[in-house]
């Protein structure tokens, strides 16, 4: 009887997973993906959406007809339950569907409650909703400028999303002519500048002090963020930072409904794996992307999380798809690939600059690390947004 794949979620984890393991055993197998949105979104151009260089129709595309040019059925309702003995998934209003292998890439919700005022006084970019919500406000503080601060709060992971929107930042206020009065500040849990939650790269520290001297952007490093008031952050050693914008990225947290799941998760949300994405005690059910556990290997003065990002995303998807195939044809799971041990490919857009990020392991320790900063790395990022959602929405997932 042919075996039924289900998975969880749409974006880079669950839109990759689903058409590689169709792919995978060349269409001998159902595939259903269930997810809450039915759009792709291209989170890494989020940063670009407050300043008015994207819209929501340049960074999304429907994703049901790429599912169903690849014979894969689509439902559009969030997962509210999953029954690990009837191998059963709940959504929507009171509907189950039934797999053989599950794939859960259902990805992150903001921390909202991390600081008091967080939601009330600052905007973010973390979410679509949530990044235009950021551009309405960018265009009234240009009506009436003022200090601005930036920051990746306790526990953030995302902090590449933080430096990219704080150089923007610096670039469109220098276009607006603006660079010369505006106070810009960087509010930072990192324990040193360009830790990136990543444990730092060869002259990181150095490259991202001369990028910062050179926007003239004041930093606070290695701090919490005790409470955001009305026009002003107040960090944990009680320093006060006015402001008339402030744009905070926050914590990431699993879905809530994971966390009901028999034990699959822990207190965040995030379920715990093993480095086949298999789930720790159920070898037919696998978690990549965002909604995968990953251990922080180090303890920071104030807390950092670890920046789950697209290309280990992919990866997962596809080490989850390949063992799901063999699975499926009556093999053992023999894909392998520890999160620390993917590597780090990614780029840091400056406006019109930026930094090109390279090594061969997400984590430490490392064999080999580089930062390429120039004007070259901007382009890549342009190069990149068109590239990816080209090749999701034909649903090309196993080009590179
Ligand atoms: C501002 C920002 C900038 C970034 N920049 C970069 C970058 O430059 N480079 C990079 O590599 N990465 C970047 N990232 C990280 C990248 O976006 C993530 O790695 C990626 O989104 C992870 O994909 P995912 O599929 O695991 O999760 P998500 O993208 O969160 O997708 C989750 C999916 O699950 C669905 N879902 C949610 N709840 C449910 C439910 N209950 N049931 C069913 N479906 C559900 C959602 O609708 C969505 O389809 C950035 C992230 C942000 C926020």
């Amino acid at each position: 009887m042919r075996k039924k794949v289900v998975v969880l979620g749409s974006n880079f984890g669950g839109l990759t997973a689903a058409l590689a393991v169709k792919h995978e055993l060349e269409g001998d197998v159902d595939v259903t993906v269930v997810s809450a949105g039915d759009h792709f979104l291209f989170n890494p151009s989020l940063i670009w959406l407050p300043f008015g260089r994207r819209e929501r129709e340049d960074i999304t595309f429907p994703v049901a007809p790429t599912f169903e040019s690849h014979d894969v059925d689509f439902v559009h309702a969030a997962a509210t339950g999953i029954n690990l003995e009837a191998k059963t998934v709940s959504h929507g209003s009171g509907q189950t569907v039934g797999y053989d292998y599950l794939v859960i890439a259902t990805g992150y919700h903001n921390k909202d409650d991390v600081v008091p005022g967080f939601k009330e006084n600052a905007v973010t970019i973390t979410t679509l909703e949530e990044a235009e919500r950021a551009h309405v406000a960018w265009k009234r503080y240009l009506e009436k400028p003022g200090d601005i601060v930036i920051a990746a709060s306790q526990s953030a992971g995302c902090f590449g999303a933080a430096y990219e929107f704080l150089f923007n930042t610096a670039y469109h206020l220098r276009k607006n002519g603006l660079h010369k009065d505006v106070r810009l500040t960087y509010v930072t849990s990192e324990p040193f500048l360009g830790h990136f939650g990543i444990g730092g790269l060869p002259h990181g520290e150095q490259l991202l002090g001369a990028f910062l001297k050179k926007e003239g952007i004041e930093s606070r490093i290695n701090v919490a963020i005790d409470h955001i008031d009305d026009g002003a952050m107040v960090l944990g050693d009680g320093e006060q930072l006015p402001f008339a914008f402030s744009m905070v990225v926050p914590p990431f947290l699993g879905q809530d409904f994971l966390k009901e799941v028999d034990g699959i998760a822990d207190e965040k949300g995030y379920v715990n794996v093993r480095d086949t994405y298999q789930t720790v005690g159920h070898d037919d059910v696998y978690a990549v992307g965002v909604a995968a556990a990953v251990d922080v290997p180090w303890q920071t003065p104030t807390p950092v999380g670890i920046p789950k990002t697209g290309f280990p995303t992919e990866v997962m998807a596809h080490t989850a798809a390949s063992n799901i195939a063999a699975q499926v044809r009556g093999e053992e799971p023999h894909e392998s690939k520890g999160f620390g041990d993917i590597k780090a490919v990614c780029v840091m857009d400056a406006g019109n600059n930026g930094v090109i990020i390279l090594a061969d392991k997400m984590l430490p320790p490392r064999k080999h690390g580089v930062l390429i900063p120039g004007p070259q790395a901007h382009l890549m990022k342009l190069g990149f947004e068109k590239y990816f959602l080209w090749k999701s929405r034909n649903g090309y997932v196993n080009l590179p």
